[in-house]
């Protein structure tokens, strides 16, 4: 296999065999290709796409890159995944609550990508959680609590591992192949029986449009389909942020207002749909389960078995608490007609919520809370986000983004 070749001619749009896509992603991890060349081909795959063939081809090689799950016979073993927003913490919530519904969760998940959080980088601001667990390890907490929370590791899908690391600092994660191999390779090593998958179009999504967000569903629920997995989509609009917070650690609290009962109500809402297309219990059981602490109980339980204290949730927002706190204001009053999602979501990575290159530390207690939500009516000197930042400068490059992404009419 001569890589260079194999680049050029999928920069020429050529379709590759799976024998060649698999050669490429086992030599990309014994390091026979390099990151540069990597690079190179998720790029041209990012210019010329691939065919169904080759993307079902991908999954397969970064799936088989490493061990899959193996679950007892009669269990549901289910989960959701989104492709990826600005202030998305449905995993938070919804792996723990599908969980108390009887299923069983191995939510494998990834870090920030591009300008979306990642549930890794959120679930590592609670103090001591290892998102690192083995298999061995990960197989016993399931049988335990019906559910884990992780990332990939060397021995799971280590492709997707060091392929996501690399898109994110490449400019090459909204590309449709990319993201279904990405997605569908952890999924189908899941072993899982039934999927969610959250797909969201708009501006702080990575597919722009509907129709783009159409063709990803459709080409993630064929892989699904030619593996023997139930795969739903629910294609959801990502042009405001979800709830109230963006940021790593700020996220978590919402989430947590979640898992209590209450929280935005557009979050609650994401949450409920995805959960009871999987869960196999009727939505008003959910909401039992998320207003009466069963969903928080399971949710303290997992950090707690993943390293973490039951007590420092309740103090998230003093053990990262960012030196600059500042409140927007509105110059105006009206309805807010638009926050856009796609600007947040960048003023949060240069807050230093993201990555701007592989193996950088993500800023736990920067981002923003209290976003104003479309529809509300505000007053002049209404506060419209807060920002959470390291230095005033960075706070104000910050307030100048919301100014500009906060819509009011
Ligand atoms: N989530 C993933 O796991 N991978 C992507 O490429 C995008 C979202």
């Amino acid at each position: 296999m001569h890589v260079p070749t194999l680049i050029a001619r999928k920069r020429e749009g050529e379709e590759l065999s799976s024998a060649e896509i698999k050669g490429l992603v086992d030599g990309y991890l014994s390091g026979d290709v390099a990151d540069y060349q990597m690079s190179a081909f998720a790029m041209a795959v990012f210019f010329k796409g691939m065919t169904a063939m080759e993307t079902a081809a991908l999954t397969r090689a970064m799936m088989d890159s490493g061990d899959v799950f193996a679950h007892p016979p009669g269990t549901a073993v289910v989960d959701k995944h989104s492709t990826g927003g600005i202030g998305d913490k449905v995993s938070l919530i919804l792996a723990p609550l599908v969980a108390c519904a009887g299923c069983r969760v191995p939510m494998v998940s990834g870090r920030g990508l591009g300008i979306t959080g990642g549930t890794l980088d959120k679930l590592e601001s609670i103090p001591g959680f290892r998102v690192g667990v083995s298999m061995a390890e990960a197989a016993g907490i399931l049988a335990d609590l019906g559910v884990v929370m992780m990332g990939q590791t060397e021995r799971f899908c280590p492709a997707d591992k060091k392929l996501y690391a690399l898109r994110d600092v490449t400019g090459t994660v909204p590309s449709i192949a990319l993201i279904t191999a990405s997605i569908m390779s952890k999924k189908m090593a899941e072993s899982l029986e039934k999927l969610v998958l959250d797909v969201k179009y708009g501006s702080g999504a990575f597919m722009k449009n509907r129709a783009d967000a159409e063709t990803l569903a459709e080409g993630m629920i064929a892989v699904g389909k030619e593996m023997g997995v139930e795969v739903h989509a629910m294609l959801n609009e990502m042009s405001e942020p979800t709830g109230c917070t963006v940021g790593n650690a700020l996220e978590v609290i919402e989430a947590l207002e979640c898992l209590d009962g209450g929280g935005p109500p557009d979050l609650r809402k994401v949450v409920l749909d995805l959960s009871e297309t999987i869960a196999g219990v009727s939505r008003s059981e959910l909401e039992r389960m998320l207003d009466d602490g069963t969903a928080r109980r399971k949710f303290d339980a997992l950090v707690v078995r993943q390293g973490g204290k039951a007590e420092d949730l309740g103090r998230l927002a003093e053990i990262h608490r960012a030196p600059v706190i500042h409140e927007v204001v509105s110059g105006k009053g009206g309805a807010v007609t638009g926050v856009d999602a796609g600007k947040i979501g960048q003023a949060s990575l240069e807050l230093g919520a993201g990555r701007s290159k592989a193996g950088d530390a993500v800023d736990f207690a920067v981002g923003f809370d209290q976003l104003a939500k479309c529809g509300a009516r505000v007053s002049p000197g209404y506060v419209i986000a807060r920002v959470h930042a390291r230095s005033r400068e960075a706070a104000e490059r910050a307030e100048a983004a919301v100014l500009d992404a906060v819509l009011i009419g």
